[in-house]
């Protein structure tokens, strides 16, 4: 009788220790999921094309353009101010400003 009642004692040990196990395994799992951070917002921005309006500037009564048209493409095609010289991103042509 001694010994059924140790081993009785022995799986009521491992009743207690097992649930235990469990227990921090679901802690575990609860943490990882309020470790996830909140939805992430993705910021979408709105592209919008060519600003053709910025290429002229509005005056009294007249229209005036900021940037030549590209001498290759012809009319339509503004080129980049790029400081000394101005590009067409269309076919490439470059033209230095003359100073
Ligand atoms: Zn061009």
């Amino acid at each position: 009788m001694s010994k059924k009642a140790v081993e009785t004692k022995e799986k009521d040990k491992e009743k207690v220790e097992k649930p235990e196990e469990a227990k921090v395994v679901e802690e575990a799992v609860e943490e990882k999921v309020v470790a996830k951070p909140a939805k992430k917002r993705v910021e979408k921005k709105k592209k919008i094309g060519k600003k053709i309006f910025t290429y002229y500037k509005l005056g009294d009564e007249n229209l005036t353009r900021l940037r030549p048209f590209c001498e290759r493409c012809g009319q339509g095609y503004f080129m980049a101010d790029h400081g000394d010289r101005y590009t067409c991103g269309h076919c490439g042509f470059s033209r230095y400003k003359q100073t």
